[in-house]
Formats: C-alpha cells, structure tokens, sequence
C-alpha cells in the first residue's frame, strides 16, 4: 500500500476500511453519518477507505472495518495481510459475517449460479463457496445487517475510541416491535416473519411498515429456530418456502443455516 506519508505528530488513531465481496451498502453507511464525519474525521486518521480516497497510508492500522465476504483465493490471501496490519478487526454486515447473498452458491452445484448468469463462466475464478471473515481470520467484533445499522457503527467506533466495550443488542427484532408499538404481524395476521429470531438494530423497520421481517440482522443470540419453524409451518407456510425465509441475506449464519437444512427436501438415495 502506498500514500501519502502519516503528519508527524498526528497521535489519532488510525482507521482503515476494507471490501471483499460486497455491494458497497456497509461502507456507504460510514459516508452516510453526515452529521458525525467531520467529527468522525477529526478523531481518527482516515488511512485507507478506496470508496471516499485514493489515497492511502501504510499500516499498521488501530483498527480496521472489513465489508464483504471470501470468495476468491485472492480475497484469503488479502484478509490474511488485513489482520497481520490491523489492532482491532471489525466485521461490517451480513457479507462479512456470514457469507452475503452470495453464500446461497453454498447450497447448490458448483459452478450452477455461475453458469445461468454469464456466458463465459470458465473466466471466473472464484472459490465455490463464499465464506465469512471469521471462518480465515480472527475477528474481535461483529456488526450484523445488510446493511448495518448506522447508529450502532458510531457506537462501535466511538466506544473503541473511549477504550470500552461497545453495547449492541442480542436480543430480537420482536423487543424493537413491542417498543415502538406495532402490533405483531405474526399473532395477529399469520405473516411468515423472523422477528422472533433475528437481531435487533435496525428499529423493526420492516413490521412497521407491514412486512415481515427476512432476517437481515442474523440471529439474535438466543434465537429459537425450531419453535418459530414449528409455528410458521402449523400456520400453513410450505417448507420450500420456510428454507427460501432462512436463506436470504445471512444464509451462511450457524442457525440459520441449521434451521434451513433441517426443512431441505429429502431425496431418494439412488
Ligand atoms: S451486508 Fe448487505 S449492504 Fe452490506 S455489503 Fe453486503 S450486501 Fe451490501
Ligand atoms: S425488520 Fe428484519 S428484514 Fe427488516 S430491516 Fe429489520 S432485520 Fe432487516
């Protein structure tokens, strides 16, 4: 990495942003605190972010924020060079945490997804699966959604600023549901909704607006799968369908990939 030379003197920390395979969603949430940059700017050097600078500053880095999933042996080599240059390695959103959207190839034939969208697949070069940050490298802290939550990446960074532990939820979406005061889609309407398992953060924005919620926090931390799957399908919800409401943005997270495995249809074995 090459750049312009750290001002001597400048003691701030210094912050690097990161992406692997991803939309950019995550980082444009950073670009998106308008209010906080300038202040966010003056705490902290901003020593590599490639979607606001070219520039960039040479590690060691205080801390890093990395988008995105492993999806390629290139993305292995370089998240292991991101954590031997970074104090603190924070994990940005669903791609990150549990393998994106592009983890459903984990589910299906090498090669399948590859071949019913470009002409040309051999060009590809891609591993078959896409893999979460923490499954190449050690990982000191987590923020889940897709994208994340705003307020709880200012809690983050301010709070590895102050040299605490930042306070982000483990409980669900349905606690943020009962807050704000909307009435339960899944009791009172029969909407197929992950609320009861999936983390809060993002303020139960889907119910509020009358859908239900597709999980895109991750599961919460004691997130009861096998009841809600229970409950959904006694609702009348097909277990093709039940598989597709665990397998969006955060398939490749442990429960969820759990919970999605145990409804797969099975076949004969021939
Ligand atoms: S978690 Fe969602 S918003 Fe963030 S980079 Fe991945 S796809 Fe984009
Ligand atoms: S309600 Fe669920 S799907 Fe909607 S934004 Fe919140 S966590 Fe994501």
């Amino acid at each position: 990495m090459t750049g312009p030379e750290p001002v001597p003197g400048d003691a701030r920390p210094s912050l690097a942003v990161w992406k692997f395979a991803s939309c950019d969603g995550c980082q444009l949430t950073l670009l998106d605190c308008e209010e906080e940059l300038l202040a966010l700017a003056g705490a902290v050097r901003i020593a590599h972010f490639t979607e606001m600078s070219r520039a960039s500053i040479a590690g060691p880095y205080d801390v890093s924020l990395v988008e995105g999933s492993i999806t390629t042996e290139e993305d292995a080599r370089r998240i292991r060079e991101v954590r031997e240059s970074s104090r603190t390695l924070v994990t940005i959103g669903a791609c990150a945490t549990a393998g994106g959207i592009q983890g459903l190839r984990n589910f299906a034939a090498s090669g399948e997804y590859a071949r019913a969208v470009y002409a040309h697949p051999e060009y590809l070069a891609s591993l078959d699966t896409s893999t979460p940050v923490e499954q190449h490298v050690h990982v000191d802290l987590a923020l889940h959604g897709c994208p994340i939550d705003r307020g709880q990446l200012l809690e983050v960074v301010t709070a590895l600023l102050a040299g605490r532990r930042p306070v982000l939820p483990g409980h669900s979406v349905c606690e943020q549901c009962k807050a704000r005061g909307t009435v339960c889609l899944l009791v009172a309407g029969g909407t197929p909704c992950l609320g009861p398992v999936t983390r809060a953060g993002c303020g139960a924005l889907c119910p509020a607006v009358d859908r239900g919620c597709f999980g895109c926090f991750g599961p919460a931390d004691t997130a009861n799968t096998e009841a809600l799957a229970r409950r959904l399908i006694s609702d009348g919800l097909a277990t093709d369908a039940l598989v597709r409401l665990f397998r969006t943005f955060n398939a490749g997270a442990p429960a969820f990939e759990k919970e999605g495995r145990a409804h797969e249809p099975r076949h004969p074995a021939s």
